[in-house]
């Protein structure tokens, strides 16, 4: 028996869980794909439901496939069912018959990709202009890839390689930065801002080349074997800074997501959450600061009216919103609540051909509030959230701690 068998066999809280449901559907009126498509038969059936009959039955539930695994379920739950852990689950069970597609396998995949692409010269470059082939020439459409989307671009330099040129002041007190595959690869700048900004606020910041991806897009996809190693290189990595009294802190809400909550309750490893009390989403951290009275708030002025797009996975960390109350002391920044639900995109949800018209049908709610606010600049602190802005949206949206550097003049 495999280890991922063996612990999805034997377990565990998650699929205990199943148990405590009530039949009460308040996870069917929260789940926007249901909202979205006739096809997906919802949380409650394809979740709870089948898991308890699964104790007993070998059969297979098709419309599992549409669940995108924005967790909105979870939070609407009164009985604390992790229903999309269970789907996950159960989806990871199905891809041990099943043989996965070329296109699942290039989705889930990234991480390998873009190594790949930095061990060539101009990598980066060439990369794009295939993609830019690719799609003209409908190739990624033949695979099963939305033709309507851009595949994110490379970044001529990684984030990492960037860190090695920021020069800053060494301190005692010190963070070491999760830039996860979307910031190192596609979107280096959200990196270098929270290194400025944590310098601001008397930080050194240490970057770690050991981690690996955080594994969100291997989990969605059913490659949960693979996401459990990475867990558990992720974990000792994070044990590593734990034993030094150093916090690790990622930007991107999935990723954060992933190290502090998802490890433990997709795999149920007691270090995982011990782990999980050393990881923070950037303004969970910078919020915990400002209750100690630590926060740097010497803030210039700018002039801005945000339109605030909060990603599922930071509403699932359960902290608030504290990007809108800290941007919100900046003088001349004025923060706006997109609060139009999921944007549809989730992860790598959205670029799937048969799934790119319900994201974009779960995002109408959010492009019609982009559209009609009067908001000069639209903010969200996930990455593939703000491709789904930028491709349905029409503007350019930045994450909020580019606002916050700019205002400590860093920008
Ligand atoms: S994770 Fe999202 S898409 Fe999946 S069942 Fe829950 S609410 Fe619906
Ligand atoms: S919200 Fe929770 S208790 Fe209610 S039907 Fe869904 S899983 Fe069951």
């Amino acid at each position: 028996m495999s280890e991922l068998t063996k612990a999805i066999k034997e377990k565990t809280e998650s699929m205990l869980t199943a148990d405590h449901c009530l039949s009460c559907t308040s996870c069917m009126a929260g789940c926007p794909v249901m909202e979205a498509s006739r096809e997906y038969r919802g949380p409650k059936l394809v979740g709870p439901a089948h898991n308890r009959m699964r104790f007993s039955q070998e059969d297979v539930e098709e419309s599992l496939d549409f669940c995108s695994n924005c967790k909105s379920c979870d939070r609407a739950c009164p009985s604390g069912v992790e229903v999309s852990t269970l789907n996950m689950l159960r989806r990871a069970e199905y891809y041990k018959t099943h043989p996965h597609s070329q296109r699942d396998d290039m989705l889930a995949h990234g991480e390998r990709m873009a190594k790949l692409v930095r061990s060539m010269p101009f990598g980066a470059s060439c990369a794009n202009l295939g993609m830019k082939i690719g799609k003209s020439l409908g190739i990624f459409k033949s695979i099963g890839i939305a033709g309507e989307r851009d595949m994110p671009a490379y970044a001529s330099k990684s984030f990492l390689s960037m860190f090695k040129d920021i020069r800053q002041t060494s301190s005692e007190k010190k963070i070491v930065f999760y830039p996860g595959c979307f910031i190192n690869e596609n979107d280096p700048e959200v990196g270098v801002a929270f290194v400025k900004v944590m310098q601001k606020n008397g930080y050194e910041v240490l970057v770690d080349r050991e981690f690996n991806c955080c594994g969100s897009p291997l989990v969605v996809t059913g490659y949960l074997d693979e996401a459990l190693e990475h867990a558990h290189n992720n974990v000792a990595r994070i044990y590593h800074w734990k034993q030094q009294g150093i916090p690790v802190v990622a930007c991107c809400t999935s990723c954060s997501l992933m190290l502090k909550k998802e490890y433990h309750e997709l795999f149920d490893e007691p270090e995982m959450k011990e782990a999980a009390e050393n990881v923070y989403d950037a303004f969970e951290f910078l919020a915990m600061l400002e209750d100690e009275g630590k926060l740097n708030t010497k803030f210039g002025s700018l002039t801005h009216h945000l339109l605030y797009h909060v990603p599922c996975h930071l509403k699932s960390q359960g902290f608030g919103t504290p990007a809108a109350h800290i941007l919100g002391k900046i003088p001349g920044i004025k923060v706006e609540l997109a609060d139009a639900g999921c944007c549809g995109m989730s992860g790598n949800y959205g670029f799937k051909q048969d799934k790119y018209d319900i994201s974009m049908k779960i995002g109408e709610r959010l492009f019609e509030r982009i559209a009609t606010s009067k908001a000069d600049t639209v903010i969200s602190d996930c990455g593939t959230c703000r491709l789904q802005i930028q491709h349905g949206g029409h503007v350019e949206p930045c994450h909020p701690v580019e606002i916050l550097a700019k205002a400590y003049g860093e920008g």
